[in-house]
């Protein structure tokens, strides 16, 4: 799984590195799907559930799922999230963060950083003996605190020989409440934080997932192990 994991995350920093002003989010999608198949691994996404393409590029107040295309062009100022998953030697990776096309508002910067470290947080978390609900309030508590909301309607999950594997991780909770976290699980945690409201859409596509209010959103995810010395992530390039 860690080989599965690295090779998601190279992929990700590979086209993370390539967001600029004028690049298109069909560009930075092939990008993903040669370094992952040049690895000699298959992007997790391509034709999942029917998704068209290998990464899911959501840009400022799309929260999650956005289908790369031709004629989506980045311009100075957004915030693009890449979600990229990678399958390898019978597992999955799955990973995403995001970037900011040149320079962005403050406001934006202290979004994307809100929420990464709400993602560390909820990596923290991950102790075996603890519980899911354990994972979800760190991440809520630390964007909330900030003022920010969590996405309610779509969660981080067990990750394995499947993409998606129980038990959800929602990125809000109850301490002690919860499926129990034990050695051997891998998990992904990925909270998707708002600026404004937490509720979302899904428009006709059935894939792209808006902020209902138009406002900015940010997207970060590791797939985390728990073992008996903590947490480990293996989306981790080195
Ligand atoms: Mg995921």
């Amino acid at each position: 799984m860690r080989a599965a994991g690295r090779i998601s995350q190279r992929a990700l920093r590979l086209a993370g590195a390539a967001v600029e002003p004028g690049v298109s989010t069909a560009e930075l999608d092939s990008i993903v799907r040669k370094y992952i198949e040049e690895q000699g691994a298959t992007p997790s996404f391509l034709g999942y559930g029917g998704f068209p393409a290998s990464a899911c590029i959501s840009v400022n107040n799309v929260v999650i799922h956005g289908i790369p295309k031709e004629d989506c062009i980045l311009k100075q100022g957004d915030i693009v999230s890449i979600d990229v998953g990678a399958y390898f030697e019978g597992f999955h990776g799955d990973n995403a963060w995001t970037f900011p096309c040149g320079d962005i508002t403050d406001e934006a910067a202290a979004l994307l950083n809100a929420t990464k470290n709400a993602m560390f947080e909820g990596i923290k978390a991950a102790k075996a003996g603890g519980r899911v609900g354990d994972i979800g309030y760190a991440v809520q508590r630390y964007a909330e605190l900030r003022s920010y909301s969590v996405v309610r309607d779509f969660t981080g999950h067990g990750v394995g020989a499947k993409l998606h594997e129980a038990p959800n991780v929602p990125n809000y909770g109850t301490p002690g409440r919860g499926p129990a976290l034990m050695p051997g699980m891998v998990i992904a945690i990925e909270p998707m934080v708002n600026m404004g409201t937490h509720k979302v859409k899904v428009l006709r596509d059935k894939w792209t997932t808006i902020t209902a209010d138009g406002k900015l959103s940010a997207h970060f995810e590791h797939t985390v192990a728990v073992t008996p010395e903590g947490p480990v992530i293996l989306t981790d390039a080195d």
